[in-house]
């Protein structure tokens, strides 16, 4: 079983600002750690390798300082990863992001499974998975919380909320997971002193190495998301404080001035 896992290097803060020139994140001098759904995506795939045997390689778009976060997944039990890093990918929309994850797969070679997660803590679109899936040709299977392998196929639980589905879809496949499908093992200190700096177990992918080379796919030039202007939005800082007399009957002409009853 060759299993795929997307991880993406986000920051490790909420506290951090907008160029308002390009509406693009500073990440410059911002602590980073793994997006922590990838965390779970990651634990799937080694509970998976343990049981079914095979490999699990992590992929992560980013720029360098992006490594970390493979070395860590190689600490958490990776047989290796691909960081996909050019300048000309920089800059990209969702639409842009998951094209360069396809085509840096594609480069990678064969896989049975794609796992992600099922969102992001700063882009936070949860579009990823599912645009990268329809980018690969493969199916997809969202919000799942439970799998395993039978006959060819996976056979899965997806949390719609309201609803759990259960289904199957054939291999290759992506599935993007929940955050409740398992506990995730820490980095094992015994692991990062065998593989330091896993300088043979990492490869870096750039625009030379994908079999589409058309910069108009990548990065700015192929984002049609325009981000106009990005702001915080005002902090209203009124406050009223009642606290004698009819509290119940305040609250309810207020309620009433307001139009919510
Ligand atoms: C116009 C525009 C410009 C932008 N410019 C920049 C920019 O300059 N720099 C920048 O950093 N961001 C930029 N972004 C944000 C960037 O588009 C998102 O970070 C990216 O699309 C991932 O989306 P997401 O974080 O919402 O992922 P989600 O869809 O929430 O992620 C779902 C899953 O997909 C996988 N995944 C997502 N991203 C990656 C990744 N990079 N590598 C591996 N796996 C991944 C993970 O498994 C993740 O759990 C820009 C966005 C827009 C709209």
């Amino acid at each position: 079983m060759n299993i795929i896992v997307c991880i993406k290097q986000v920051p490790g803060t909420t506290q951090v600002n907008v160029d308002p020139e390009t509406g693009t994140l500073i990440r410059d001098g911002v602590a980073s750690k793994m997006n922590p759904y990838d965390l779970y995506a990651l634990e799937t795939a080694l509970r998976l390798r343990e049981k079914l045997g095979g490999s699990v390689r992590v992929v992560s778009m980013g720029p360098p300082a992006a490594l970390a976060v493979i070395r860590e997944a190689v600490y958490m039990g990776a047989d290796g990863g691909v960081l996909i890093s050019d300048r000309k990918f920089g800059g990209a929309d969702v639409l842009a992001t998951s094209y360069t994850l396809c085509s840096g797969i594609r480069a990678m070679g064969d896989y049975d499974i794609i796992i992600c997660g099922k969102q992001t803590t700063d882009g936070d679109t949860a579009q990823v998975g599912s645009e990268l899936a329809e980018h690969l040709g493969i199916p997809h299977a969202a919000y799942v919380r439970e799998l395993d392998v039978e006959d060819g196929c996976i056979r899965y639980i997806s949390n719609l909320d309201n609803n759990l589905v259960t289904a199957r879809v054939t291999m290759p496949a992506l599935i993007c997971v929940d955050g409740d499908i398992n506990t995730p093992r820490l980095p094992s200190f015994k692991r990062s002193v065998e593989y330091g700096d896993c300088g043979d177990l990492i490869r870096v992918i750039t625009l030379d190495d994908v079999e589409d080379q058309d910069e108009t796919h990548y990065g700015l030039k192929g984002s049609p998301t325009q981000v106009e202007r990005i702001f915080e939005p005002d902090k209203k800082k009124e406050k009223e404080i009642f606290a004698d007399g009819d509290l119940a009957v305040k609250t309810f002409e207020i309620l009433k001035e307001k139009k919510f009853v």
